[in-house]
């Protein structure tokens, strides 16, 4: 019987994963790469740019044996740093004692994949793109330095992120639903760099955050002590919302360092670089993307092709990751083996596709609704009373109440869409709980726990006779 290659699109780290995970199951994986290998060619710039990567990922990543080595090179931030505009900085923790997200270098992650899709046999051509997809034909249209050739696939996964070359192709297809969406929002990465002692210029213990309501920044620690830091601002200025200046507008120093004065001021003594940054760093627009179905025949997208999402639930990554293992796990169960028909594969992927698109959709709204809650309500009284409550009421009611934060980042094996429906009904718990303890009780009880579990008891109970 002859042996099908699956053919990818894209060595970033969703492809150089199902490439791994697929030739430990002794398929042959080709994979073309538009970029010249990025390992040799510094793409990165020298400047570490960060992700946080948490349990679906390294449980995806565990698969490939990696988890551990991953881990150890990440630094853990346990909980939020979130700096007022006085400077003054409040720690949220995340989780539990002992849960944290991790701080990973983009670059480090991805070479330390491609090295291992390498080592494993899987062929990586470089400079190789994808324009084109002849969906009915089963082939690739490649360019590699300035030729045209076409490639047959036998079996095809598009993992070439949220401009995929396959994804464009099934766009032309009919019946196919697909939108877009960019915030008003663009971001601009910034740095600081280590002390001159070579230390920390701020508590790497967490994710700082500096919510300012419209926009905010953010800042993670790198392993060489710097921090990368984000700026997220609209591009226009709106006064009535509170947004003095848009991007476009910060132009000249001055504006730049006004700006920056006036909201982020712990965090400019520490930028030395700020004004060289804000010019040299590209800005760069938001989107996400929604469409369906993810397959076409014995094609599939994964990752970012199938759901760019926005980056403010850290999750991105972490889902794309959780669609190998995923897709594994159905070709593990339906027992695809590398003499397999397209038939067999273009059923497996129409299981994925379908079985995974709520998941998709869920993370997606999640990571709009959570900019709001990090621009916005971290630095919101009422918001830091709910947090604390749902640790007491995590603890106290054990079983009974899982924060959705918690049941997104750090319990891999609930789906996403349940996790969002979940947040859902507890949500609505949660504003009938705070109104009743802030129209019952003095604002000095607010702490009262013999007070406060009882009516937590109380609407607990009644929702689960609902
Ligand atoms: C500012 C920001 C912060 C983020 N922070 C986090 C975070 O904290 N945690 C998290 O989990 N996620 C985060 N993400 C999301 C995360 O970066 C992405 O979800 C992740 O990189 C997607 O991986 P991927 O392999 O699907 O796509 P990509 O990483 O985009 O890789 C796609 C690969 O395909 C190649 N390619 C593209 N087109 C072609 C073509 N036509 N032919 C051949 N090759 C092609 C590209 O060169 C690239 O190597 C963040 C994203 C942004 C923008």
């Amino acid at each position: 019987m002859p042996q099908h290659p699956v053919h990818l699109l894209g060595a970033g780290p969703v492809g150089c994963l199902a490439a791994i995970l697929l030739a430990q199951r002794g398929f042959k994986a080709i994979i073309h790469e538009r970029r010249p290998d990025s390992r040799r060619q510094g793409a990165y710039g020298g400047r570490s740019i960060n992700l946080a990567l948490s349990n679906r990922g390294f449980l995806a990543l565990a698969a490939a044996r990696l988890e551990a080595e991953i881990q150890s090179v990440g630094l853990p931030m346990p909980g939020r740093l979130i700096h007022d505009r006085q400077g003054q900085v409040q720690f949220q923790a995340y989780g539990k004692e002992g849960q944290a997200i991790y701080s990973l270098s983009r670059a480090g992650l991805n070479y330390k994949l491609m090295d291992l899709a390498q080592l494993q046999g899987v062929q990586i051509h470089f400079e190789s793109r994808c324009v084109d997809v002849l969906l009915a034909q089963h082939e690739l249209v490649l360019e590699h330095q300035g030729e045209i050739h076409h490639e047959p696939y036998h079996v095809l996964l598009g993992t070439d992120g949220s401009y995929s070359a396959l994804r464009y192709a099934m766009q032309k297809t009919d019946r196919f639903d697909y939108s877009q969406s960019y915030l008003p929002h663009g971001y601009k990465e910034l740095h600081i760099p280590p002390t001159q002692g070579g230390e920390f210029a701020m508590n790497p213990d967490g994710l700082h955050i500096w919510p300012r309501g419209q926009y905010m920044m953010i800042a993670l620690p790198n392993p060489d002590r710097s921090f990368t830091c984000t700026l997220f601002q609209p591009y226009e200025a709106d006064p009535e919302r509170g947004v003095q200046e848009g991007l476009q507008d910060l132009q000249s120093d001055e504006e730049i360092l006004r700006f920056f004065k006036r909201d982020f001021k712990d965090a400019v003594p520490l930028m030395p670089t700020l004004l060289e940054d804000f010019r040299k760093n590209a800005t760069s627009s938001l989107v996400t993307v929604r469409c369906s179905p993810w397959n076409y025949g014995p094609s599939c997208i994964m990752g970012d092709a199938a759901h760019a999402i926005v980056p403010f639930y850290g999750q991105g990554l972490n889902c794309g990751l959780e669609d190998v293992r995923k897709l594994m796990e159905l070709v593990d169960a339906v027992g695809l083996h590398p003499e397999s028909d397209q038939q067999a594969w273009a059923n497996v992927l129409e299981t994925f596709a379908t079985t995974r698109k709520p998941d998709g959709d869920a993370i997606a709204q999640l990571a709009l609704d959570n900019f709001i809650e990090m621009r916005d309500k971290v630095a919101d009284p009422r918001f830091v009373f709910q947090k604390n409550l749902e640790a007491r009421m995590q603890e106290q009611f054990a079983g009974q109440w899982t924060p959705l934060y918690t049941q997104v980042t750090f319990e891999p094996l609930t789906p996403y869409h349940q996790a969002y429906r979940n947040g859902q009904v507890q949500q609505a718990l949660m504003d009938r709980i705070i109104d009743r303890i802030y129209s019952s009780l003095s604002e000095q009880d607010h702490g009262n726990m013999n007070l406060i579990d009882p009516i937590i008891q109380q609407e607990l109970h009644a929702i689960g006779q609902a």
